[in-house]
């Protein structure tokens, strides 16, 4: 039997941070890391930009950590390997090589896929779900022959990938949407408007208001169809329509929720000695009185580090963070600060968006909830965040009481 103090379930930019946090603490512990892709942690988000962008794609500067500091902090690293079946009593996993491997303490990072939607269709070629960096560069080498491409979405990943799309010399880029407006559920009618129009002012042309019924083409994709009955053509289809979390391996457990893993402050399932981090951990989030999922980098790699230290039990830290995800495309950089998940009821706007420059304060009862920050400096963001942090006393207890009635 292989035995090992701590197991990572996952590869991701959350199982090798964890492998950091855990290293920062215990020097000597064996520690093991799987993962089911071919190829050590890598920046989704920058894979996106260097696979869609002008250039080849340099995908070594995605890397998250080099081989060699796994290599020099004897991490014994599983790439191309699943973990099949999970014991948690019996504190056994087994791996698709046929090993089984007892570990004391485990942490859960297994990430997300993109979700695909029984439609007609769906399994067509030329159809995009963009997760790994290989899907990307598979999508890419679609884009530089094909003329027609249809974005299917609404969210981050769908305004990133047609903003990139529509930079290739070749391309016209459709981009299909139920709602009113590309991202009409985080932001204010205004804002959600201005940044369809700056698609359409960039060449995209926004489908707004239709949903996606199904795909036709013969064993290739020709034609992507609306459920109001339109026929759009398209040589290549990306559907970004949202993730499914990778939870089957704890499915019918309390660790295998369909919204996450449950864990407490300091990242910890119920399961003593058994954590979960990054996009399938639902963490109690202080600051709102929610439980949160992060599904952004910087936000799981602080989760990570946090819990690998944590795993040790030579430290015992919660994770108290403030969310905050940074994305950037054509001209134009984001930061969305606070919670987003509600439609505000007031909003107040600094600057202009015309000039590309601005900041907009999100309210739900006269209670700011989140900041969005456009082309503004990290030290503009960062000294906003005290408004959000430091908000009034009875908010935090009104939050604290809030996550109990969800426990
Ligand atoms: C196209 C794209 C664009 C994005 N853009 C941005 C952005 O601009 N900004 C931003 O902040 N974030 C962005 N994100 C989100 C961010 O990349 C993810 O939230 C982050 O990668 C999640 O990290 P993770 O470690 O939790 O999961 P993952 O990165 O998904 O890693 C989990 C790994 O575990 C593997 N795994 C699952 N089950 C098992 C098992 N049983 N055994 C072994 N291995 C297993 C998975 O295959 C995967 O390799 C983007 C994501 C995508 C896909």
């Amino acid at each position: 039997m292989i035995r090992r103090d701590y197991l990572i379930v996952g590869a991701g930019v959350g199982g090798a941070s964890v492998c950091e946090g855990i290293r920062q603490y215990d020097k000597k512990g064996s520690v093991m890391m799987v993962g089911n892709e071919g190829v050590l942690a890598y920046s989704r988000p920058m894979a996106l930009k260097q696979c869609l962008g002008r250039g080849s794609p340099k995908l070594e500067e995605a890397a998250y950590l080099p081989e060699a500091w796994f290599e020099n902090e004897r991490i014994d690293v599983r790439l191309a390997t699943q973990v099949t079946q999970l014991d948690i009593e019996r504190r056994i996993a087994v791996l698709s090589t046929g090993q089984a491997v007892e570990f004391r303490k485990a942490c859960l990072a297994m990430g997300s896929r993109a979700r695909r939607l029984p439609v007609a269709g769906a399994s067509l070629g030329n159809i995009f779900y963009l997760r790994t960096a290989r899907d990307v560069l598979a999508l890419r080498e679609v884009a530089e022959q094909e003329v027609a491409i249809v974005v299917v979405g609404g969210g981050c990943i769908a305004a990133e990938s047609a903003a990139l799309l529509s930079e290739f010399p070749k391309a016209r880029v459709t981009l299909l949407h139920r709602g009113k407006h590309l991202w009409g559920r985080r932001l204010d009618e205004q804002t959600a408007a201005w940044l369809t129009d700056y698609f359409t002012a960039r060449g995209v042309k926004m489908l707004m208001g239709e949903t996606l019924n199904g795909f036709e083409g013969g064993m290739v994709l020709k034609n992507v169809q609306t459920k109001s009955g339109l026929r759009v053509p398209a040589g290549g289809v990306v559907t970004a329509l949202g993730v499914d979390l990778n939870l089957g391996l704890v499915a019918g457990t309390p660790l295998g929720y369909p919204h996450g893993t449950p864990v407490n402050d300091f990242l910890e399932t119920d399961e003593k000695g058994i954590f979960a981090v990054g996009d399938v951990a639902a963490y109690p989030d202080r600051h709102f009185g929610v439980p949160r999922r992060l599904d952004y980098f910087d936000g799981i790699v602080a989760q990570g580090q946090l819990a690998g230290a944590n795993l040790t039990a030579k430290k015992r830290q919660r994770f108290e963070w403030l969310p905050h995800r940074k994305l950037s495309f054509f001209d134009l950089k984001f930061d969305f600060l606070g919670d987003f998940s509600k439609p505000p009821n007031r909003v107040e706007i600094e600057g202009d968006r015309a000039g590309k420059e601005f900041v907009v304060r999100y309210y739900q009862l006269d209670i700011l909830m989140g900041i969005l920050f456009c082309n503004q400096p990290a030290e503009v963001v960062q000294s906003a965040r005290e408004e959000l942090v430091n908000r009034p006393r009875e908010l935090k207890k009104q939050a604290a009481w809030t996550l109990a009635q969800t426990r």
